[in-house]
């Protein structure tokens, strides 16, 4: 059965074909610049290497029209004719408080997706516009709807709630949602494969540490808190984002610096993070290189970084009563052994022996920590377009309509 994978952005698309038989990916790639000078489309088949052509994309449906293209292209395709896509799983960000678990998409299930425009001003709109392209294209094969939201569903309200007034909840839904959910569900679950247990039976912690970071609290097999809340600038320190801050900052800075909303939105969300701790850059790779010259305010900036992820880690395992596995995933959870070590030496206190050894060496999903330790770490690499086609596939076959939309 093969499955393409949509992941839209206001001026990309990213795309993955599966042949999920055999979970093989059998090409994918990214357009970008959408709309704007400069459009490129990146296209690899798993049987050659990459072909880029570079060219205006006026739209996302031309987009996805070359995405087709490509795909059954007489020398780089990998499929006879469009009719061998048997879905389509596309990954959306918001699904409010509408969508608990993965769902085919209808016209009510864009409603909720419009609804929730709100709340993902930059990202909803975007993921609407490839389900329309691919409806307008491919208007016969059923596409599924992947929420980043749905998995985080299951945190009681005493976690999602804030300490504001009730009624502002109720008018305007402000409250945790939680993202990342695609990533945090497929690394648990492929922790409790590796640990051979249930993962019903589970405490996990996973750290999914990118540009973007969250941790989450996965109690067996359910999110029931995580970092990033009512959007995905809260929690961690991040790459340009600032995390959590005291919410009185944002008022005195507008005042003090004679800020718009829009000029304050833009100092939290792209010019805060590490990027403006270490006055470096906003990819960890660089402030790691300057660790190694031993530039003071590198090793600081990782050290903030650092403590943020061990606090909520050891947050999560308290609200767990306990924690059994620990996991670190995306790409600097997955590349970065300094980083996991850093984290990993704060949380001698709850039982997390970390493995030097393995953890220095670690290239693909494995145990880091010694058999002694009371609570099992983990490298695990993210996968989110295969648990999408993997979600989109079960659906299909399954035909559960519609069982995680509640009432709109
Ligand atoms: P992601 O958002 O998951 O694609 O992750 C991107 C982030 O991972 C960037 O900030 C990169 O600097 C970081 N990253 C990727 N590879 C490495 C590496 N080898 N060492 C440290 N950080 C890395």
């Amino acid at each position: 059965m093969k499955i393409l994978v949509i992941n839209c952005g206001s001026s990309s698309v990213k795309y993955q074909l599966l042949d999920m038989d055999e979970e093989k990916v059998l090409a994918k790639g990214l357009c970008e610049r959408i709309g704007t000078k400069g459009g490129r489309f990146k296209y690899t088949p798993y049987h050659q290497g990459a072909v880029v052509w570079e060219k205006f994309i006026p739209d996302h449906k031309s987009a996805v029209e070359m995405v087709l293209r490509a795909l059954s292209h007489e020398k780089y395709g990998v499929v006879n004719s469009i009719d061998a896509i048997k879905g389509i799983g596309h990954r959306i960000v918001h699904g409010g408080e509408y969508i608990s678990q993965s769902v085919i998409i209808d016209g009510k299930v864009k409603e909720v997706i419009n609804i929730c425009t709100e709340l993902a001003p930059l990202h909803n709109p975007a993921n609407l516009m490839g389900i329309k392209a691919c409806e307008e294209l491919m208007p016969d094969i059923p596409m599924v709807g992947v929420f980043d939201t749905a998995f985080h569903q299951t945190i009681p309200a005493y976690a999602y709630l804030y300490g504001i007034p009730y009624k502002l909840y109720e008018k305007y839904k402000i409250r945790k949602y939680g993202f990342h959910g695609i990533s945090h569900k497929y690394v648990a679950a492929r922790a409790a494969e590796i640990l051979g247990r249930p993962l019903d039976n589970l405490k996990t912690v996973s750290c999914h540490l990118g540009n973007g970071a969250s941790v989450c609290a996965i109690k067996n097999g359910q999110s029931v808190d995580t970092s990033m809340g009512f959007t995905p600038l809260a929690g961690l320190v991040m790459g340009t984002r600032c995390g959590d801050i005291d919410p009185a900052i944002a008022a005195y800075l507008m005042k003090k610096e004679n800020l718009t909303v829009e000029e304050l939105e833009d100092v939290l969300n792209k010019q805060s993070g590490v990027f403006g701790l270490s006055g470096i850059s906003n990819d960890f790779r660089d402030i790691e290189n300057a660790q190694i010259k031993n530039d003071p305010q590198a090793n600081l900036t990782m050290e903030v970084f650092s403590y943020s992820v061990s606090k909520y880690i050891a947050q999560y395992a308290m609200a767990m009563d306990g924690m059994d596995a620990l996991i670190f995933t995306a790409g600097l959870g997955q590349n970065s052994y300094i980083v996991r070590q850093d984290i990993c030496t704060n949380l001698k206190s709850l039982g997390v022996e970390i493995d030097k050894e393995k953890n220095r060496y670690c290239t693909d999903a494995q145990i880091i920590s010694r058999q002694e330790s009371q609570v099992c770490t983990m490298m695990i690499p993210t996968d989110e377009e295969l648990a999408i086609a993997r979600e989109t596939k079960a659906l299909l076959l399954n035909q559960k309509h519609c069982a995680g939309l509640a009432a709109v």
